[in-house]
């Protein structure tokens, strides 16, 4: 599927996010009564929560082309300028996780923000020279699933930060009809709560949710998903009520079973689950802390008694953990 199909082009229906949603409208109609390029956003939030969505929206809203491009690829200096270079006035400019600039590159990037030049240094030793290129006034926009590892000087040339939060069950309800529809797929509103309700507060779970009950739809010989056809195969899929999998309930259990339920450090739980720390940070964590069932502790990883709770209660149920 072609994720770039399913995702609001204005505004007007991107849902939730209500405050983000209400202060940035307010921003995008005073850029254009000004007839101003809009200040520099930044983005942050847990991946899948719409911060990319949000970058073409703003483009969109305010007429402008927008050129994407991540931290993660712009290795020397001289690939931000050549970018920087080839942007036209109001264009908008999307560094996707934007802490992985390295230093050299977000230096360039200071005097482009604040005063729309490029200081370039041309060749080297006694030789060299500082050349200023003017830019046209452009719009950055950045995202980041962690604020707080970027530098305190790039973070304050952002003169708009957002913070997108995770999203309640009847906005995810309204996504996944909306997804539903733009993908010509039949789904009933109760069975869009179903789904709703296990994707973790997190959009692009929710429709990735819904691309693999259509496939199961589909085996099934069903037309329409409805509430007992997503309920069957979310079952399928392993994940409980909380919307929990299995890769999560072995994250808690290993906590309880080989840490005796913590303080256990970020590195050796990766280890013991031979996983990337980043991912376990940025992808497991945040929602079992929002279920209440981990804490992240200055000694480490704890769970709670929630989390005891929980895995003996499936115990008793099924007779084993996982
Ligand atoms: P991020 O950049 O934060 O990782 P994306 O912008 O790629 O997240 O969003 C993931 C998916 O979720 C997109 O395909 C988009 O269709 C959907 N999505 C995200 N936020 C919203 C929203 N507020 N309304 C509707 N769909 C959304």
């Amino acid at each position: 599927m072609n994720t770039h199909e399913i995702r609001p082009k204005r505004l007007a229906d991107y849902v939730g996010q209500e405050e983000v949603r209400k202060e940035l409208s307010v921003y995008l109609s005073a850029a254009a009564t000004r007839g101003e390029a809009l200040d520099h956003v930044l983005l942050t939030g847990y991946p899948g929560l719409g911060k990319t969505t949000l970058a073409h929206i703003i483009a969109e809203e305010l007429g402008s082309k927008i050129h994407v491009t991540s931290g993660a690829v712009l290795e020397r200096p001289g690939d931000l300028a050549a970018i920087l270079t080839n942007l036209s006035e109001r264009d908008v400019l999307f560094i996707d996780e934007i802490h992985r600039l390295p230093a050299a590159v977000e230096e360039i990037l200071y005097p482009a923000m604040e005063d729309f030049r490029l200081d370039l240094v041309v060749g080297k030793g006694p030789g060299a020279r500082l050349l200023k290129l003017s830019l046209p006034r452009f719009t950055l926009v950045g995202a980041t699933t962690r604020s707080g590892l970027l530098s305190a000087p790039l973070r304050d040339r952002f003169g708009i930060t957002f913070k997108l939060d995770f999203y309640r069950e009847e906005e995810l309800q309204e996504i996944l009809l909306r997804t539903a529809k733009v993908l010509q797929i039949e789904l009933e509103p109760e069975g869009a709560l179903e789904i709703a309700k296990r994707a973790r507060g997190t959009p692009r779970i929710a429709n990735r949710l819904l691309r693999r009950i259509w496939d199961f739809a589909l085996v099934e010989g069903k037309s329409t998903i409805d509430a007992s056809l997503a309920q069957k195969a979310l079952c399928l899929m392993d994940l409980d009520d909380w919307g929990l999998g299995p890769f999560d309930r072995l994250l808690i259990q290993t906590i309880m079973e080989k840490f005796d339920g913590g303080p256990v450090g970020l590195d050796t739980l990766a280890t013991a689950l031979c996983e990337d720390p980043r991912t376990l940070e940025d992808v497991y964590e945040p929602f079992l802390i929002r279920c209440g069932f981990l804490r992240r502790t200055r000694r480490g990883r704890v769970i709670t008694s929630k989390a005891y709770e929980y895995l003996g209660k499936r115990s008793l149920k099924d007779g084993r953990l996982l």
